[in-house]
Order: C-alpha cells, then structure tokens, then sequence
C-alpha cells in the first residue's frame, strides 16, 4: 500500500461500523482523518480512541453539510479523500412505506450523499478519490428494503456520473457495495431480538463463505480506493459480500 501519510481524508458518519473501522485502519497508516457523526458523544469518543478529528454534522441537512465544508476548508484547506459513507436502513413492505419512511432514508442516504459531494467539489484536491458506501441490495431484491435499496441504486448511478464529470480533475469516484456486515445498523432497523437472529441465521446459509463481513473487511476495500494504488479505477463498483449477490441456485 502506498504511503497515506500526507492524505487528508474525511469520512461521513465514522464514529461507528465501517465508517470507524476505516478511519481507525487509516489513522494507524498515518492519514489525517476527519470523522463525522450526528451526536456529539459518540463523535467525540471516536475520534479521541483512534486520534482523528470529530465534527458534529447532519447528512441530511443541506446548512449543516455547508458548515461542515468551511469549518474543513479552514482547518485544512483542501482534502484529498472523501468516504461518503454515513446512512440508515429502516424496512417496511411497499404497502406500508409511509412518506416519513421514505424522507427519512432518501434524505440520509442519497440526498444527504448527493450533496455532500457537491459542496466538497470544491475542496477536493486534482487527483483525490471519492468513494461512496452502498449495498448489494441496490441489485438484490429483499423484502421489505425498497426504499434502502432504491436509495442504494440511486447512490451507484450518481457515482458513475459524477465519475465522468469529475474525471477531467483526476478525480476517482467509486463505489463499494457490502454483503451482510456485522454492524451497529442491524440492531436500528426496527427488528426485536428474535426477528434479527432469525434474518441473520438464514442471510449467513445463503452467503457462500457463511458468515457476515466484519467492518474491517470493508475498510480494506475503502483504503484501497482512498490510497493512490488505485490510481486507475474510477466509476467502478466493488462488491464485497462474501459471494452474497451469486445467488446459489443449489446448495
Ligand atoms: P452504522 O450504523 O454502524 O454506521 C452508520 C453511521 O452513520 C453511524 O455512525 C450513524 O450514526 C451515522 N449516521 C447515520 N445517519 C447520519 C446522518 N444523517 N448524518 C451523519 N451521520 C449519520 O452501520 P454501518 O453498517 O457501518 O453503515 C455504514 C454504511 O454501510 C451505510 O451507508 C449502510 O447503508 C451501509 N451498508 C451496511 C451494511 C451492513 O450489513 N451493515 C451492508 C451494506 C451497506
């Protein structure tokens, strides 16, 4: 892995899972990253345990994202990566989705994405990467995951445009789409107890390496993306599921 030491690199919703696991892998090679995170607790211990700089911020929130990006600009002038990675899974069957279903996950999960990548556009330096957090359910039909899975695919088309337009900056945009990952996001998906081990039992038979990603496993991936090794990858999605979206047909 080349070098990370002189990256800048900030990472939405990184107090927790794989945003954490990622700034964690990158604080220790030496990048100085920037987490964020709605509250102001978990942020602020994050960021102490693994030595990175913790900002309170609202994906959703078009004012906070603008203060996010001057108060980096200030600090630090330009970054050279951004891990647009912060979002929710929340799930209900088409019949029952209600308007609040649907704002609350759109709004965290691609409008928040849509518009944090705008307003750092400007911060982003010529030859940085982009990378943004999806999930093989953009691909993959699951029950009661159409609106996480829409915003999922709604997240994989604006990366390959926004990697044609950027390109002429040098600047990557790709995509890393996790299988099941053992996560802090399971236990606020509105499952009890019982319903969670049930879904993970049988996720776990389906995934041919039988067994949920851990964050670290993803983290790879995104260091990679961050780091110049893959100075030639721009519009590609990576998925890392453990074999999930292979679909077994026996066995
Ligand atoms: P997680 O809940 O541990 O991490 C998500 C983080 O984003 C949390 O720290 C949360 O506080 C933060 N966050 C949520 N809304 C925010 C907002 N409005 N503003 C700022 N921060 C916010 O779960 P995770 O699994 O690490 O999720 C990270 C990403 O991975 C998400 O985009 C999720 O959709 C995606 N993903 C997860 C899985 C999985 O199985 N865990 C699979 C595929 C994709």
């Amino acid at each position: 892995m080349q070098n990370l030491k002189n990256k800048t690199v900030v990472i939405t919703g990184g107090a927790s899972g794989i945003g954490f696991a990622t700034a964690k892998e990158l604080t220790e090679k030496k990048a100085k990253v920037i987490i964020t995170g709605r509250q102001k607790d978990s942020v602020e211990k994050a960021s102490k345990e693994i030595g990175a700089i913790g900002i309170v911020s609202d994906q959703s929130d078009l004012i906070q994202i603008e203060s996010l990006v001057k108060n980096i600009a200030a600090q630090f002038e330009k970054i050279d990566a951004l891990f647009i990675n912060a979002g929710i899974a929340a799930f209900a069957p088409v019949s029952a989705i209600s308007e609040e279903h649907y704002d609350t996950i759109m709004d965290i999960n691609f409008k928040g994405a849509l518009f944090t990548l705008q307003k750092f556009m400007p911060l982003l330096n010529d030859g940085a990467s982009v990378i943004f957090l999806s999930s093989i359910n953009a691909h993959n039909a699951m029950e009661n995951t159409a609106v996480y899975a829409a915003s999922k695919a709604a997240l994989n088309a604006l990366a390959k445009v926004a990697a044609i337009e950027l390109a002429p900056r040098g600047i990557r945009v790709n995509t890393v789409s996790p299988g099941p990952v053992n996560t802090p996001l399971w236990g606020k998906v509105g499952m009890n107890e019982e319903q969670l081990s049930q879904t993970a039992a049988l996720i776990q038979s389906k995934v041919p390496l039988k067994k949920f990603g851990s964050s670290e496993e993803i983290a790879k991936t995104v260091v990679f993306l961050t780091s110049d090794d893959s100075s030639y990858t721009t519009g590609a999605e990576f998925i890392v599921d453990g074999g999930f979206n292979l679909n077994t047909l026996v066995g």
